[in-house]
């Protein structure tokens, strides 16, 4: 048994993507008998709309997908994640960093040409520097992140869809320069706090999740198992995004399709269903075997989203001439 969880970020609606996500969290939650959490990532005030918490808590609901206890907001959660920095400070693990933006790219690209360099690192330019040194950065104005000694090493792990991933840790942020803590500390001090014992994400996250057990290992917390699940394409192959159209449940029931049957889509995508199949995802539980969940990526099928395609077409047209 292991509970699961959910983790969306409000900067815009659920698409059918994130849902089928979210889907395929609950499914290993509930099959494994655990419970299944929701924690809004709402750390960036920018991004974050409240707008989308409420039609992201509503769509779940339609489609069926239950959660158990109270919603965590991680932006109520700053007192944790501080107590989680202030121990990675004590330790020595991190060190603050000056760099801006376009400093840490034109690095980039000098360490990406040195051999061996993986091309996201960050070049360490900050590493170093002496008390005095910072003393100076500060007194000219300059704000700084904070970022933890990974130092370039390996962290590896074994992953229930993609099986063994190895990753390289960069001295990665763990305090953004504007106070905010970063994603990848966050999420680690939350699913904990939360008793995750399994994370269920789209693979796109697969990347972050050396740096993240690292961190746990940091701060001397379990590590959870993990399950980074194949993505939603959109008919020409890419990633399903917003511009691809009618992507959203609201979207789809303006279309005419009822949540029920975007489910059922779902369901048959997985190998659950048959097609045109009305399921409940109560009824999915008994059937999803995750050792059977496809490992590729599911292309939407053509038409599914062609609210927008309709009107992509409008917009393209060429106007025509105005008759005289
Ligand atoms: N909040 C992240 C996102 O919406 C997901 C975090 C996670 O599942 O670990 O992309």
């Amino acid at each position: 048994m292991a509970d699961g969880r959910f983790a969306p970020s409000p900067s815009a609606r659920l698409h059918l993507g994130n849902l089928r996500t979210a889907l395929l969290a609950w499914l290993f939650a509930r099959r494994s008998g655990g419970r299944f959490l929701l924690r809004i990532e709402d750390l960036d005030p920018v991004s974050s709309r409240a707008e989308h918490v409420a039609s992201m808590l509503d769509d779940l609901a339609a489609l069926g997908i239950d959660h158990d206890g109270p919603v965590m907001r991680q932006s109520e959660r700053r007192n944790a994640h501080e107590a989680a920095l202030a121990e990675l400070i004590a330790t020595g693990a991190t060190y603050p960093c000056f760099c801006t933006r376009r400093e840490i790219l034109a690095d980039a690209e000098a360490a990406a040409r040195a051999p061996h360099a993986p091309a996201f690192a960050y070049a360490g330019t900050c590493r170093e520097l002496d008390s005095r040194a910072r003393a100076e950065l500060e007194a000219a104005g300059r704000r700084s992140a904070l970022r933890v000694r990974g130092g370039g090493r390996s962290f590896g792990f074994d992953d229930a869809v993609v099986g063994r991933y190895d990753g390289l840790i960069d001295d990665f942020v763990v305090r953004r320069a504007d106070g905010v803590p970063a994603y990848n500390l966050a999420v680690v001090v939350d699913d904990h706090a939360q008793g995750i014992g399994q994370v269920v994400r789209g693979d796109d996250l697969l990347d972050t999740t050396p740096r993240q057990l690292f961190i746990a290992e940091l701060l001397g917390l379990p590590a959870p198992s993990h399950a980074h699940v194949p993505l939603v394409l959109d008919v020409s192959g890419e990633r399903l995004a917003k511009r691809h159209g009618a992507v959203t449940l609201a979207d789809q029931a303006a279309l005419g399709r009822s949540p029920a049957e975007v489910l059922s889509l779902f369901a048959v995508s997985l190998g659950l269903a048959e097609v045109g199949e009305p399921v409940r995802a109560i009824d999915l539980v008994e059937r999803f075997d995750p050792t059977q969940l496809p490992r590729q990526p599911w292309t939407l099928p053509a038409g599914i989203t062609a609210g927008a395609a309709s009107s992509e077409r409008l917009r393209t047209t060429p106007l025509e001439p105005p008759q005289l």
